[in-house]
């Protein structure tokens, strides 16, 4: 449960999409991510009657339960830098509001990126397999998680994914949370970097009203530039914004649709996975 906004993650359901080549090389995948998700349900389970009887019990007690569920996805968290750190693997967590343009940037980076290392996504949305199967069809593996009613996706629900990708080493995993500017930023899932898009439509204020969200991010994204003539959005006060509260964070303006300056963001991507070294030491954060 998350006890900032009171959803539940005890209906998560992971599925992995079958990628267009090797179409029946993965089937035993399937029993696999059942057998994931049987034991994450009847944990969260197990999590909430728990999380319940204290709630009846002493209602004071939030406090003392969320610092007991960030510790938990703590320890998760760590066990996911430990299996990237063991393959070389770099991992971004892509974090917006819904409709930003994670998974169009990212149908765009896969075939753009021109990299030699492998791309895993890890699709997080409350329902459907609609942004896994657009990363399948865009040529990489993907992994989605059904949250349910839940707001965001946390380490273990990562670990899970990660176990069903079965990445390779040296690759780069990116993670496209839940599409909200709140609760996510609260859960460390084992990431080497954090990534905020902010659309232009969506207006330039939003680093001072979701501070957490743009306090702990390594880079802006401000997607759809292409846009910006039909919008009021000051580029200048969103860059002064998100740097009033994170001095030294990167601001990248670009247009995933059209390509506008995405070679920028290549860039950032290239410069992280350069920075991740062989033995999959942690860069970042
Ligand atoms: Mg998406």
């Amino acid at each position: 449960m998350c006890l900032t906004c009171g959803c539940g993650t005890d209906d998560v359901r992971l599925s992995l999409p079958e990628p267009h080549e090797h179409a029946s090389t993965h089937a035993h995948d399937h029993d696999h991510v059942q057998d994931h998700v049987q034991d994450h349900v009847q944990d969260h389970v197990q999590d909430h009657v728990q999380d319940h009887r204290h709630d009846h019990e002493h209602g004071s007690e939030t406090l003392l339960l969320e610092e007991r569920l960030l510790a938990k996805n703590d320890r998760y968290a760590e066990e996911v830098r430990a299996v990237l750190a063991s393959r070389g693997i770099t991992a971004v967590n892509l974090m917006s509001s819904p409709g930003a343009g994670k998974t169009t940037l990212l149908e765009r980076t896969i075939p753009g990126l021109g990299t030699d290392r492998a791309i895993y996504v890890v699709e997080g949305d409350q329902e459907t397999s609609f942004d896994a199967d657009r990363i399948t069809r865009a040529g990489a593996r993907a992994v989605q998680v059904n949250t349910g009613s839940g707001c965001h996706l946390d380490a273990d629900m990562v670990g899970r994914s990660l176990r069903a990708l079965d990445p390779e080493p040296g690759s780069l995993l990116v993670v496209e949370n839940v599409g909200n500017l709140v609760c996510p930023a609260l859960f460390d899932i084992g990431e080497h970097a954090r990534v905020v898009i902010i659309s232009v439509t969506e207006g330039d204020d939003k680093p001072l009203k979701y501070p957490t969200m743009f306090a702990s991010a390594d880079l802006v994204v401000v997607n759809k530039t292409d846009l910006l003539p039909y919008v009021d959005f000051d580029l200048p006060r969103l860059r002064d914004q998100a740097r009033r509260l994170n001095r030294d964070v990167t601001v990248l303006p670009l247009s995933a649709r059209t390509g506008e300056h995405i070679g920028d963001w290549y860039a950032w991507l290239e410069s992280l996975l350069v920075e991740g070294r062989p033995d999959g030491a942690v860069v970042g954060p």
